[in-house]
């Protein structure tokens, strides 16, 4: 259900510090602390998935919540209208740099395709 030694379990159990925007008994979202756009925002199931690959038929409902969470923050920071990007890294190629499932979501300029 949780990792010990990772950084965004941490973050769940307020152990280290995080601009927390959301938060439900299943999500959490934060500010990204490195924002590449003027909304950056994170949102994570509160228990320790490593990666979008490891979701299945039993806990792909989550990936819901987590698209619902997006939605409504992108509502509440103005980006509904101009339009958001919703990005999750799975693994090496992507760039996955925190093995613990998390949806981006950017907003607040135009942005480029395909992505880097
Ligand atoms: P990834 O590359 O795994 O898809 O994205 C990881 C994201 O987590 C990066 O955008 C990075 O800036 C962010 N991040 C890494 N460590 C922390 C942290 O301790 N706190 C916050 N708020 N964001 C973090
Ligand atoms: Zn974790």
């Amino acid at each position: 259900m949780e990792n010990s030694t990772c950084i965004f379990c941490k973050i769940v159990k307020k152990e280290i510090p995080a601009k927390i925007v959301f938060e439900d008994n299943k999500v959490l979202a934060f500010e990204d602390v490195s924002p590449q756009a003027p909304v950056h925002i994170l949102i994570i199931p509160k228990a320790h998935i490593e990666k979008l690959s490891d979701i299945k038929e039993e806990s792909a409902a989550i990936i819901g919540r987590l698209t619902v969470t997006a939605n409504m923050l992108a509502n509440e920071k103005k980006v509904d209208r101009s339009g958001y990007r919703v990005v999750v890294n799975c693994g090496y190629d992507a760039g996955q740099a925190v093995s613990h499932l998390h949806m981006h979501l950017l907003g607040g300029r135009p942005m480029g395709w395909p992505p880097g």
